[in-house]
């Protein structure tokens, strides 16, 4: 199929992320589906029918994303889409006025430099596409025009990440590459915790951008594919 893409996920092994996965291989696309774990990439993709390639991928270890650019770049020559789905620390523990912030930093590292680092080095593949984007899942927890001082950690690095998002794709429109942040809503999770809706709407509007036909938007932000406020 001329029209399929081959997709990398962060965080492929649970929750929207393993939803995304599913999606886009139920629609013909190669995904390849990362986890920090393995054995957890392997069972996840092990479940899902059609062409799902497991691979090991911290979003905090530089070499990992090293790797996986070797490895792409061996087995497929190009990445279509990236989506940046990994996060961490949705902190409703802690509040801005007495913030840990090694708690802070921790988050930064998985959901801001991540992938950030990722996009950078996947960069070359993505410019060997000739349909690239890169989603960045976000929250409107990141949103700069509603922000409180509940969930510090989690609040900062997605506005944080809305700037990268921002960064790049002013900066990579000339190469063509879509970049997006989405925002999945409030989904029934780990993270999301239970009363959320189903993992299925949260994804499709992740889907939607990592499928964006070439006149789609770049540089915005997402939730069920209709914009919503930095
Ligand atoms: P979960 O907590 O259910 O899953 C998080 C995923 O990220 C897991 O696969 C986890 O892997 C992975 N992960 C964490 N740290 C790393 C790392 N260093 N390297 C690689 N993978 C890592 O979260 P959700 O599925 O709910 O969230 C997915 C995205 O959607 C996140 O960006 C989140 O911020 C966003 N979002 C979610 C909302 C919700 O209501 N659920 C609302 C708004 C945004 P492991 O299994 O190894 O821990």
């Amino acid at each position: 199929d001329p029209a399929a893409v081959v997709a990398v996920v962060t965080g492929g092994n649970r929750g929207i992320g393993l939803e995304v996965c599913r999606q886009l291989a139920a629609h013909g696309h190669t995904v390849v589906l990362t986890a920090r774990d393995l054995a957890a990439a392997r069972a996840a993709a092990a479940a899902l029918p059609g062409a799902v390639v497991p691979f090991r991928l911290d979003v905090t270890v530089p070499g990992d994303a090293d790797h996986l650019a070797a490895v792409l770049a061996e087995r497929f020559g190009r990445v279509d889409a990236l989506v940046n789905n990994a996060a961490i620390h949705y902190d409703t523990w802690q509040r801005a006025a007495s913030a840990e912030l090694d708690v802070v930093r921790a988050a930064a590292e998985t959901n801001v430099y991540g992938p950030w680092r990722l996009a950078m080095t996947l960069l070359p593949l993505l410019r060997a596409s000739t349909h690239p984007r890169i989603v960045n899942v976000s929250s409107e927890g990141g949103s700069l025009a509603s922000m409180g001082g509940g969930t510090p950690a989690y609040s900062m690095t997605k506005a944080a990440l809305n700037a990268v998002t921002r960064m790049l794709a002013d900066e990579l429109r000339r190469d063509r590459i879509l970049v997006n942040s989405v925002c999945p809503g409030w989904v029934a999770t780990d993270m999301g915790g239970p009363g959320g809706r189903p993992v299925e709407d949260g994804a499709a509007g992740i889907v939607w951008a990592a499928t964006l036909p070439d006149d789609g938007p770049t540089g915005g932000f997402f939730r069920d594919g209709r914009p919503v406020p930095w």
